[in-house]
């Protein structure tokens, strides 16, 4: 028996049995068991008091006192039970939903009694439903910390319970502890104090009480990030004896005439300080792979900008690929126009580009005749050859996939730089420590002219008010956005209220004009539409997510979010980022239903409160894991157990220092206290490590 023998081999789980565990909760082997950890721990230890509470607390606890005031309550749907708790320092509800009349007649009152369950907390009130009750004092303290697994009434319909679980699980621990050896050396377990691995396992499920559970948490914890930072650490040493590029040594007259001529603002300081690091990466003769990242409006543009003609000051040709036509197009606009005292060629391609400008494009990258080239993913294709491509400017990450960027290396002998620029902030922690691969520039600065955005959220019945404010902002020559969710861009129903939207807007501001962008439409539709809004002829858009990146029309200052509470955070973010990029105030404005679940009111409220986008992912991150943050396809590549990005930074820091020094000494892991170590990577890493192929 192995970690990934099928757990149809355990005893008294059975064929049919390991099928249906497989199917609802996707475990396969032992090894899926044994990390199937407990979402918490029944502690009837402890006795809690109801004034300390002082919010929901996360398990189910244990109170002492007297329960008076029955009553039946009864309304429309049925009836219910409900009493009071109190002991000495408070009172809280109970209630029970399903009970029999008998079981009623037993509830204890005015009597000391034990309660235990899960308590809930809403409206300011503590309440618990279905409390068990006990009046024997030594049985209810009796018991240590069992465990609880996630489950469902599918599963206990089958017997496939609480207890189930635990007895497979200790099983697992007693009848086969070869399974689960140490993986690492015993100088790490030492210096970092780490519990051992088998003993981890039993006091995760079982722990002998809380303190135990505290150090099976950090190990495990620990493992985890500190096997994958081995992954990467590996992986960068490798790369960095491999990859070579094109030193760019010189800063010449394109960049020096541009920046003393042509510049038409200052630069912040974040944007001069990112530079300096691009700079620096790009003397050296290895390949830059940086990650630049910038709240919307924090002037990426620009740095990229810079960074293009510094290539050209050192002979090399540069691209720039967005992830969208519009993207592209305003990209291509905003760069033409900088660059329009000067004679650089620069050129757009993209799906719609016509054959004759595609020709004169494939002829002049060829020749060396175009030195910057702007496009979509367009750019990657066969036919589009480079004379001398030393940089890869890459807007908006997370839409291109990994084999897609991949395919910019191959486009010249020795790969060009690449910079990667996103305004979906990673979160610091998660940027700095698993992106060890890519070094990290960020603009934490906008340019000093912005007024922060007013954020605010407004219901159905403020619908007139809106409007009404969206007015006065038109007639002193603002300009508006109303966003409506098309998350699939072919939902019918989607559409329709799109449709209806537009009519309402339309109907409302008769005298002014409106037009229209959304994913149904041809480019070249799009195109025209847009640059109605742009030009200041429309003084509103309506528009579905496609407007969403990178669309920049400085004189728009209030963006209507519809439905707001069917969006994401970083979209929402991402689309309040189309305003406020000029020197009025700017707003945006949340609509959304009456009823709001928890987590849309937690995005909303986020919103309310904070622009800093930074902020902004790290609640996003909590909200939806890791996975989902980076784009769907690379989700499901930050799987980790039990590691979480955001609460275990310190864990995370920790291991990816005992991983520098471990690498630093021994940089094949051939030193015989590192075989373990060794061993446990090539079989359980290899070939997972997905985070090895971004960029
Ligand atoms: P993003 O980082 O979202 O791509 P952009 O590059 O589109 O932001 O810049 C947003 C706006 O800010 C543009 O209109 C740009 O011209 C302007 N901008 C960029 N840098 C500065 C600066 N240092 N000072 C003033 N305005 C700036
Ligand atoms: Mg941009």
């Amino acid at each position: 028996m192995t970690l990934e023998t099928s757990i149809e081999f355990l005893k008294n789980i059975g064929t049919e049995r390991a099928k249906f565990i497989k199917n609802v909760l996707g475990i396969t082997t032992v090894e899926d068991l044994l990390t199937f950890y407990p979402i918490r721990y029944i502690d009837k230890s402890k006795i809690y008091k109801i004034g300390d509470l002082t919010k929901e607390p996360d398990a189910d606890i244990q109170l002492k006192g007297k329960i008076t005031d029955i009553q039946e309550v009864v309304y429309e749907k049925g009836k219910r039970l409900s009493a009071k708790f109190r002991d000495e320092t408070g009172t809280m509800d109970l209630v029970w939903f399903r009970y029999t009349n008998w079981m009623k007649d037993s509830i204890p009152l005015n009597k000391e009694i034990f309660i235990f369950g899960k308590v809930n907390f809403f409206n300011g009130n503590f309440s618990m439903p279905h409390p068990e009750i006990e009046a024997d004092e030594k049985k209810a303290l009796s018991g240590t910390l069992l465990p609880v697994y996630p489950g469902s009434e599918k599963l206990s319909k089958r017997g496939i319970n609480n207890k189930f679980f635990q007895n497979i699980i200790f099983n697992i621990l007693k009848d086969l502890p070869q399974l689960i050896s140490e993986n690492l050396p015993d100088y790490i377990l030492k210096s970092m104090k780490l519990m051992g691995r088998l003993n981890s396992y039993y006091n995760i499920h079982f722990p002998k009480d809380f303190k135990h559970f505290e150090a099976a948490d950090r190990r495990l914890k620990f493992e985890e990030a500190f096997f994958f930072q081995l992954g990467y650490g590996l992986k960068k040493l490798h790369q960095k004896t491999k990859s070579f590029g094109n030193p760019f040594p010189i800063v010449g007259d394109h960049f020096t005439n541009f920046y003393n001529n042509n510049l038409p603002f200052e630069l912040t300081n974040a944007q001069k300080r990112v530079l300096k690091e691009i700079r620096t990466d790009m003397k050296r003769s290895t390949q830059m792979n940086r990650l630049l990242q910038g709240d919307v409006g924090s002037g990426k543009t620009m740095v990229a900008l810079l960074t293009m003609l510094i290539a050209m000051d050192n002979g090399f040709q540069s691209c720039l690929m967005a992830p969208t036509e519009i993207l592209a197009q305003q990209h291509f606009n905003s760069i033409k126009e900088l660059l329009q005292n000067t004679d650089i060629n620069v050129k757009l391609l993209t799906g719609s580009s016509k054959t004759s400008e595609r020709k004169i494009i494939h002829e002049e990258l060829e020749n060396g005749a175009l030195t910057i080239l702007i496009g979509t993913h367009a750019i990657l294709e066969d036919k589009v050859k480079f004379q001398n491509l030393g940089l890869a400017i890459i807007d908006e990450q997370h839409r291109f996939g990994v084999a897609q960027r991949a395919k910019l290396w191959s486009k010249n002998n020795i790969p060009p730089h690449i910079l990667v620029m996103t305004a979906t902030p990673i979160p610091r922690t998660l940027a700095m420590s698993f992106y060890s691969d890519l070094d990290v520039s960020v603009i934490d600065e906008l340019p000093a002219n912005r007024k922060p955005i007013i954020t605010a959220h407004r219901r159905e019945k403020d619908r007139l008010s809106v409007y009404q404010f969206c007015r006065e902002e038109i007639e002193k020559g603002r300009q508006i956005y109303f966003v409506y969710p098309l998350i699939e861009e072919s939902e019918t129903l989607d559409y329709k209220n799109l449709m209806e939207g537009l009519e309402s807007v339309m109907n409302f501001f008769k005298s002014y004009n409106v037009t229209m962008v959304h994913g149904r439409m041809k480019p070249a539709e799009k195109d025209i539409n847009m640059q109605f809004f742009a030009s200041g002829q429309a003084q509103i858009m309506v528009a579905t997510t496609v407007i969403e990146v990178g669309v920049n029309v400085p004189n728009a200052s209030v963006m209507v979010i519809e439905s707001s509470e069917r969006f994401g955070l970083s979209q929402l973010h991402q689309l309040r980022g189309r305003v406020g990029r000029g020197a009025e105030q700017s707003y945006c404005i949340l609509m959304t239903d009456d009823k709001l679940s928890k987590e849309s009111r937690t995005r909303i409220k986020t919103m309310v409160q904070t622009n800093d986008g930074f902020k902004i992912s790290e609640v996003d991150m909590e909200l939806r894991g890791p996975g989902d943050i980076l784009g769907t396809q690379q989700s499901g590549v930050v799987d980790f157990k039990k590691l979480s990005l955001i609460e275990d930074s310190a864990i995370i820091k920790a291991s990816k220092l005992t991983v520098e020094r471990i690498l630093e000494k021994d940089s094949l892991l051939n030193h015989p206290d590192n075989q373990m170590m060794k061993q446990y990577y090539i079989r359980q890493y290899k070939g997972k490590n997905k985070w090895a192929q971004i960029s």
